[in-house]
């Protein structure tokens, strides 16, 4: 597992602050998940992603998208 970073604003948090969101896999966050569920295998799944508590809940919102489009969506209302 990656260390609590938010992904948005890249603030170090404590895990109880915020959360990690995983958001609906694309093609390539399949095949990747697929291969984690492999016996043997371990890391950090490619459509989770840590969030602040200011950016957990519009990133829980939009977590029915891949994260391509949660992202472009997160980072307009950021910027
Ligand atoms: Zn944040």
């Amino acid at each position: 597992m990656m260390p609590p970073l938010c992904c948005i604003c890249d603030k170090d948090f404590e895990p109880n602050e915020g959360g990690l969101i995983y958001f609906k896999e694309d093609e390539g966050d399949k095949i990747a998940n697929e291969r984690l569920r492999q016996p043997g295998f371990v890391g950090h799944p490619p459509n989770a992603f840590w969030f602040c508590e200011k950016h957990y809940p519009a990133a829980k919102e939009l977590s029915y998208l891949t994260k391509k489009e949660a992202f472009m969506i997160l980072k307009d209302k950021n910027t």
